[in-house]
């Protein structure tokens, strides 16, 4: 008889499989929950005059209240910073009367008076009187070239050394009937205090916001890959062309280009970033640019003085302060800071 007993080799293989399945089950509920956590949430939304988009994916908390948060914080810039509203229309409306700010404002204007000061004026915040001659200060505004007596009249109030802020840093006023416009520099605040904002709710977040061109970085992709940014093609029809890919770990990205917002009249193009020389639209042969810089508010402010300084002599002391440009010509050729190439792979 034998003795053998047949269930053992069967039970003993069963045992097996069960360690087998049970293995590959945690195995895959591991790759789900480590997937969940990196799950990536997009929202766009329009606001601040473009499309903004949210993308990001939280540590602990809810992507959908993280970008939910950012949006949150847009608005309220949007609101208080905008065009013909808030602080912006108080103070343009003062006729020169000292105005009361906060703490907020007066780090704002004292950034913009910054970027003025160092590109030369080549940024200047005090363009309104221009920006609103051509109908540039509102999206439904009729656009038209203007006289060149009514630009001469305009450039008159056009100087950023009107904006004086008192000692306290309370209060500002406009001198010599200047009027300011933040739409330079706005976006890209709005940009770092949503990213400042989603830190404050999840430190360990990561993604990307793009306000319309002016894209911050919340965290790397997965938390150690580079977000790849595609420098928009300045002459493609279509929004998806690109002219060169950047790598971005951390910091901002900002593009201005003549594609924008323009209008054309009798074949020549009259775009949205003036030159604050002449009250004209920039026109040196740069037709978009694009800055890296640490804080997306001033990316944002150096890509518009970039277009307006053009490359020779330019934009080439841009280093100095923390700004890498990369400007495309008519022609499409190409400028680029020395440094910009460190972000031009992984
Ligand atoms: P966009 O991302 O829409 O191209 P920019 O950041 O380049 O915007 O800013 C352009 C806006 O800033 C214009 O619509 C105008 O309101 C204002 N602006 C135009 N020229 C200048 C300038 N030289 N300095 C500061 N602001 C400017
Ligand atoms: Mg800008």
């Amino acid at each position: 008889m034998r003795q053998r007993n047949p269930r053992n080799p069967l039970s003993s293989s069963t045992f097996l499989y069960t360690i087998l399945a049970l293995l590959a089950i945690s195995i895959l509920t591991w790759l789900f929950i480590t997937n969940d956590k990196q799950e990536y949430y997009t929202k766009t939304d329009y606001l601040l005059g473009t499309y903004v988009t949210v993308r990001v994916s939280g540590d602990k908390t809810s992507p959908v209240l993280l970008a939910n948060a950012a949006f949150k914080e847009i608005k309220r810039i949007d609101e208080k910073y905008g065009n013909n509203k808030g602080i912006v229309e108080e103070l343009n409306a003062s006729k020169g009367k000292w105005i009361e700010m906060d703490q907020e404002t007066a780090f704002l204007l004292k950034s913009a008076i910054e970027v003025s000061k160092n590109t030369g004026g080549a940024f200047d915040f005090t363009l309104y009187p221009i920006i609103k001659l051509w109908g540039f200060d509102d999206i439904n505004n009729e656009k038209r070239v203007p006289k060149k007596t009514e630009i001469g009249k305009a450039l008159l109030k056009v100087n950023y050394e009107n904006v004086e802020i008192s000692p306290d840093g309370n209060k500002v006023r406009l001198l010599n009937g200047a009027q300011i416009d933040l739409s330079g520099i706005a976006k890209g605040y709005a940009v770092d205090m949503a990213i400042m904002k989603i830190k404050s709710i999840d430190e360990k977040a990561t993604g990307f916001i793009d306000a319309g061109g002016d894209i911050g970085i919340i965290g790397p992709k997965y938390g150690n890959r580079p977000w790849v940014i595609g420098i928009r093609h300045p002459r493609s029809e279509s929004a998806d062309k690109v002219i060169d890919y950047v790598y971005m770990y951390d910091g901002s990205i900002a593009t201005s280009g003549d594609y924008e917002r323009f209008f054309e009249v009798d074949g020549i193009r009259y775009h949205h970033i003036f030159d604050p020389a002449t009250g004209y639209p920039a026109n040196n042969g740069v037709i978009s640019s694009t800055v890296i810089h640490k804080s997306a508010m001033l990316a944002d402010a150096y890509a518009t003085a970039a277009f307006v300084l053009g490359d020779s002599p330019g934009v080439t002391f841009f280093p100095r302060y923390g700004a890498l440009a990369f400007l495309v010509r008519e022609d499409l050729s190409t400028f680029k800071n020395k440094g910009f190439e460190v972000y031009l792979s992984k």
